[in-house]
C-alpha cells in the first residue's frame, strides 16, 4: 500500500471530530512517514470555504499536536477542500473527484489508487453520502474503504435501519466502524497479554476470577453539549459500545488465528452467550444540576449520567462470574480501567486462621488501566516485611510511561493506520453490533418507557449513595438464568 496512491476524503470536514481527531491523526501518520508519498486529502462539507480558508481553520488544531511547523506546512499542502449543497450532491462529488482526485491520481503514475472516505457526519446523512460514494467515488484500480463513527443507532431497530442503509451501497469489507476504545494501548495489548503468557489461560476463568469490573469515569458534566447527550444517555454513549467491546475482548475464547474475522468471531461468541439485560441488573444515577445545562430542553429528563450494569456470560469459562460495566459523568476522577478480582485462596486462610478476615476482605486483584496513565498492576497478599509474619498488600506494576522509547499514539492514529493497512480486527463488524444492541435494547426501552428515575448524586462524587452496597451485592457470584441469546 505504501507504493500506491492514497486519496482520503473527510466527509463533514468542517466539524468538530474532523478538526480534533481525523486531521491530527492523519498529520501524525504523515509525520511518521506512514502515509504513502503519493497522498492527497480532500475535505468535503456544506460550509463554503476556499482551500486556504480551510487550511487556516485546521492550523490551530494541528499545532496542538506539537508537530514541527515545517511538517505541518507540508501536510497542509496536501489538504484541499470542496463544498456541496448537501451530502448527496452528485455534481459537487463529480467535481471533487473529477477535478481533484482523478488528476492527482493520474499524475502519480502509480498503477493502483486507493480511496478512503471518512464519514465525520451525523448518521442521518450516511445514506445520501453512501449513494454518491458508490456512484462517483469508488476506486477502479485499488480498494475503497469507508470509515464510520458511532452512534450506530440508538436501539436494535435503528441499528438495523443503519446497517441496511450502508449495505445498499457497500459490502462489509468496505466498512470500518470505529470504536476508538479498540485503539487504546491496553486494549490493543489484550491478545498478546492474555494468550502469549502461558500462566494466564489456566486461571482466566471462573475457577480463579470472582468478578470483573470495567469502569469509565470523567470528572466533568455535559458542559453545554447536553442537547446531544440527553438523547442518548450514558448507557448508549459509553456502556453499549466502548465498555462492552472491552469486555468481549477480555472474555473471548482464543481466536482461531489473528485474522480480523477470527477475532470478531470470538467476540461475537461472547455476545451470543451474554444474558439480555433488564432493569434489575442496573443502578442508574443523574448528577445534581444536570438539567441546568441550557442545551437540555426537557428539564424533567430521566437521562442517566451514571449507570452500572451487571452482565452475565453463560459460557463454561465465565458462568457465575459477574461482569460489571459502570460509567459516569461528573464524578470524582478521570479513569477507565478493568478491575479483576480473584477468588480468595482456599487452603492458606485455614492454615492462617488469625488472618482469615484479612484474606477474605482483600483478595488479590489485577487492574488494567486504559487511561489516564496506561498500566497493569497486581495487588497481592505478601508477608509484612521484616520480623512480622502478618499479611499485608504488595503491588507489582507495569507502567507504560516507564518503558524505553515509548510511543503512545492516539487511538484514532492507530485505527486510521489499520484502515490504510486493511486490518479490520479492531473495527466493529455488523453482527457484533446487532448482538450488542439485542443485549441492551430491552433495558434501554424500559428506561425510556417507564421513565424510571435515576438516583441523584453530587457533582464530583463517586456516584449514587447506594453504589457501594449495590456493587457488593452484584459482585457476589451469580447463577445464570435460562435466557441467553
Ligand atoms: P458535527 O460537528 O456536529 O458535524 C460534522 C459536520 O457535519 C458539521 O460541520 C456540518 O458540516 C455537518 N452537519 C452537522 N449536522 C448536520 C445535519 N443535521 N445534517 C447534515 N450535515 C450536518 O459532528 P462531529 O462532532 O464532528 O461528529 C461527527 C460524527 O461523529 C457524529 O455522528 C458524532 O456523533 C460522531 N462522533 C463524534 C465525536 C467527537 O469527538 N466529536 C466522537 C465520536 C463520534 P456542514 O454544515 O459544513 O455541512
Amino acid at each position: 500500500w505504501y507504493q500506491q496512491t492514497l486519496s482520503v476524503v473527510v466527509v463533514g470536514a468542517s466539524g468538530d471530530l474532523a478538526k480534533r481527531k481525523t486531521y491530527p491523526s492523519l498529520l501524525k501518520l504523515f509525520e511518521e512517514n506512514l502515509l504513502p508519498t503519493d497522498s492527497i486529502i480532500y475535505g468535503y462539507a456544506r460550509s463554503c470555504k476556499s482551500h486556504e480558508e480551510f487550511r487556516r481553520h485546521l492550523l490551530p488544531h494541528l499545532k496542538k499536536t506539537g508537530t514541527n511547523e515545517i511538517i505541518v506546512k507540508d501536510f497542509l499542502s496536501k489538504c484541499y477542500y470542496h463544498s456541496g449543497k448537501t451530502y448527496g450532491d452528485k455534481s459537487a462529488y463529480a467535481d471533487m473527484i473529477g477535478d481533484g482526485l482523478v488528476p492527482f491520481e493520474e499524475s502519480t503514475k502509480n498503477t493502483v489508487s486507493n480511496r478512503l472516505f471518512y464519514l465525520a457526519v451525523p448518521p442521518d446523512v450516511f445514506g445520501e453520502s453512501g449513494v454518491v460514494i458508490k456512484t462517483h467515488g469508488m476506486s477502479t484500480t485499488g480498494w475503497t474503504r469507508v470509515v464510520i463513527e458511532k452512534p450506530f443507532g440508538r436501539d436494535l431497530e435503528s441499528c438495523d435501519a443503519l446497517l441496511q442503509t450502508l449495505s445498499e451501497n457497500f459490502e462489509e469489507h468496505h466498512l470500518y466502524r470505529i470504536d476508538h476504545y479498540l485503539g487504546k494501548e491496553i486494549v490493543q495489548n489484550m491478545l498478546m497479554f492474555r494468550f502469549s503468557n502461558s500462566f494466564w489461560e489456566p486461571i482466566w476463568n471462573s475457577d480463579t476470577i470472582e468478578s470483573v469490573v470495567i469502569t469509565f469515569k470523567e470528572p466533568f458534566g455535559t458542559d453545554g453539549r447536553g442537547g446531544y447527550f440527553d438523547k442518548y444517555g450514558i448507557i448508549r454513549d459509553i456502556l453499549q459500545n466502548h465498555l462492552l467491546q472491552v469486555a468481549t475482548l477480555f472474555a473471548m475464547e482464543p481466536p482461531k488465528n489473528e485474522d480480523a474475522d477470527a477475532i470478531r468471531d470470538a467476540k461475537v461468541e461472547v455476545l451470543k452467550n451474554m444474558e439480555i439485560l433488564s432493569l434489575q441488573d442496573c443502578l442508574l444515577g443523574q448528577y445534581d444540576g444536570y438539567s441546568d445545562d441550557p442545551t437540555i430542553t426537557n428539564k424533567d429528563t430521566n437521562c442517566p449520567t451514571y449507570a452500572a450494569i451487571r452482565c452475565k456470560i453463560n459460557t463454561p469459562r465465565w458462568t457465575g462470574v459477574p461482569f460489571i460495566l459502570q460509567a459516569g459523568k461528573a464524578m470524582d476522577e478521570k479513569v477507565c480501567d478493568i478491575q479483576v478480582r480473584f477468588k480468595p485462596a482456599k487452603s492458606f486462610p485455614s492454615m492462617r486462621r488469625s488472618s482469615k478476615n484479612f484474606f477474605e476482605n482483600a483478595p488479590a486483584e489485577m487492574v488494567m488501566r486504559l487511561q489516564p496513565d496506561p498500566c497493569i498492576f497486581l495487588n497481592l497478599n505478601i508477608k509484612s516485611p521484616g520480623l512480622s509474619t502478618m499479611p499485608t498488600r504488595g503491588n507489582m506494576v507495569m507502567r507504560y510511561e516507564d518503558m524505553p522509547n515509548l510511543s503512545n499514539p492516539d487511538a484514532y492514529t492507530r485505527l486510521l493506520l489499520d484502515v490504510i493497512r486493511g486490518k479490520q480486527g479492531s473495527f466493529v463488524r455488523d453482527d457484533e453490533l446487532r448482538f450488542s444492541w439485542q443485549i441492551f435494547t430491552p433495558l434501554l426501552h424500559d428506561i425510556d418507557d417507564t421513565k424510571v428515575r435515576p438516583l441523584p448524586y453530587r457533582y464530583g462524587s463517586s456516584g449514587p449513595a447506594n453504589r457501594e452496597a449495590w456493587m457488593a451485592e452484584m459482585t457476589k457470584s451469580v447463577l445464570p438464568l435460562q435466557a441467553s441469546l
